[in-house]
C-alpha cells in the first residue's frame, strides 16, 4: 500500500517544467485613478514587480507619458476592470467617486493622500472616501512614501510601510502587493487610525520642539545672568565699561554651562526611569506621560549640548585671534585682568 506521505503534494514544491512548455500564469491587473507623480511612480513599481496596471483618467488619450506597459481609459472602465484600485487624487478631488460607488461595490480602495495641514477637515481622507463609497473596502496606505522613495524602490530606511482599514480581507490583499513591492506592512488597525497616519508626514522634527525650548530657556536665564553679574555690577560698582564683552566672551560663558545642562537632561531620563523600575520592581509598567516625553527627545537633546560645546570651541578660539588682533593693532596695548583672554 502506498504510504500516505508520497501521495501528499507539499504547498511549498514547485512543478519544474522544460522552459517555454508551461503556460506562464497571468499577471493581476491593478487600477491606479489619477495619473499624476504618485500615480505613475506606483504604476512604475507595480510594473516592475509582475503586475498589469490599468489607470483610471479624465483624459485617457492625452495624460502625458505613462509607464511602458500601462494603459489609460476612463474611470468607469479602468473600476470595472480591476479588484485593487489606488486612488492617487488629492482628497479635494474625491466627488466624482461617489457616482462610481456601483461599479467600486466590493473592490479595495487604496488611499494614499495627504493633507497639507494638519486637522483641515473634520474626518480622515480615508474615512471620507469611505463615506462615499460604502460598499468597498477602503485601506489607507503608502501615503508615507514619496513619489520618488516609491519610483525608487525601498531602501533600508523607509522599508516600512503603515496600513489601516476596516476590513481584514482589503487589509490582507494590500499588505500582499505592498510585501511584493518590496515594502514591510504594519498594521495599524482600523481606518479610525488613518488620521494619525495621514499626520505623519506633516511632523517635521516632532521631538525636537521640547529641547530647543529649553536650550534657550536657559540660554537666554545664564545670559542675564552673567550679564548682570560681568558688566551692569561692574558698570554700577567699579564705573568700568566691559560691554565689549557681551558678544564673545559672555556668550563663551553661557555655552559650556547650557551644554553641560543639556547632556544631564540628556541622560538623567535614563536614570529616573531606572530608579522607577527598580521601585516598581517591573519594567512592564507604563512611565509617567512627562517621562515618556522626556524619554522620547533624548537624542534630540544630547545633539543640541554638542552644539554648545561646538560654539564653546568656536569661540575659545575666536578669542585669541580677536585679543592678538587688538594687541597687534595697538602696540601700547597690554592685556589686562578683564580682557577676553583672561576669561577663557
Ligand atoms: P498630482 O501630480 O497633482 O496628480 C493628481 C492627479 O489627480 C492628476 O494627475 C489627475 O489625473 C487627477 N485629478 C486632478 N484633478 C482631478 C479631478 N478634479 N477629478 C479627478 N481626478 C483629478 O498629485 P500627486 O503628487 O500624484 O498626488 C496624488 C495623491 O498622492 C495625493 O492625494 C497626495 O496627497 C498623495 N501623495 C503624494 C505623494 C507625492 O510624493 N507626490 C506622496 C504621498 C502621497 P488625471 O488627469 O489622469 O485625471
Amino acid at each position: 500500500m502506498p504510504s500516505k506521505v508520497s501521495k501528499e503534494v507539499k504547498p511549498e514544491s514547485m512543478l519544474l517544467l522544460p522552459l517555454g512548455t508551461a503556460a506562464a500564469p497571468e499577471q493581476e491587473l491593478l487600477c491606479i485613478f489619477g495619473t499624476g507623480d504618485f500615480g505613475r511612480s506606483l504604476g512604475q513599481r507595480l510594473l516592475q514587480s509582475g503586475y498589469r496596471v490599468v489607470y483610471g483618467s479624465r483624459r485617457p488619450h492625452s495624460c502625458g507619458p505613462l509607464p511602458p506597459g500601462a494603459q489609460a481609459t476612463s474611470h468607469e472602465a479602468a473600476a470595472q476592470s480591476a479588484g485593487l484600485l489606488f486612488i492617487c487624487i488629492h482628497r479635494e478631488h474625491y466627488d466624482f467617486l461617489e457616482k462610481l460607488a456601483p461599479q467600486l461595490k466590493g473592490k479595495v480602495l487604496v488611499d494614499v493622500s495627504n493633507n497639507l495641514k494638519m486637522n483641515l477637515y473634520p474626518e480622515a481622507n480615508a474615512e471620507y472616501l469611505q463615506r462615499l463609497v460604502p460598499g468597498a473596502h477602503v485601506v489607507k496606505v503608502f501615503n508615507t512614501l514619496s513619489a520618488w522613495a516609491l519610483q525608487n524602490g525601498p531602501s533600508d530606511a523607509n522599508r516600512q510601510v503603515y496600513l489601516c482599514g476596516n476590513g481584514a480581507e482589503g487589509k490582507l490583499a494590500v499588505a500582499e502587493v505592498a510585501t511584493k513591492l518590496g515594502f514591510t506592512a504594519l498594521d495599524k488597525g482600523s481606518l479610525s487610525a488613518a488620521r494619525e497616519l495621514e499626520d505623519f508626514p506633516l511632523k517635521l522634527f516632532p521631538e525636537w520642539r521640547l529641547p530647543l525650548h529649553v536650550a534657550v530657556g536657559l540660554t537666554a536665564l545664564f545670559f542675564f545672568y552673567v550679564l548682570i553679574r560681568d558688566v551692569i555690577y561692574a558698570y554700577v560698582e567699579q564705573g568700568k565699561d566691559m560691554s565689549f564683552r557681551i558678544m564673545v566672551s559672555l556668550a563663551n560663558k553661557v555655552f559650556p554651562i547650557v551644554s553641560l545642562i543639556m547632556l544631564s537632561l540628556c541622560y538623567l531620563p535614563g536614570v529616573i526611569a531606572a530608579f522607577l523600575q527598580l521601585y516598581r520592581g517591573t519594567k512592564y509598567r507604563r512611565f509617567p506621560d512627562w517621562l515618556d516625553r522626556w524619554m522620547l527627545c533624548r537624542k534630540q537633546l544630547g545633539l543640541v549640548a554638542l552644539c554648545f560645546a561646538f560654539l564653546h570651541v568656536l569661540y575659545t578660539l575666536i578669542i585669541p585671534i580677536r585679543v592678538e588682533c587688538a594687541l597687534s593693532s595697538r602696540p601700547g596695548l597690554i592685556p589686562l585682568q578683564g580682557s577676553s583672554l583672561w576669561l577663557i
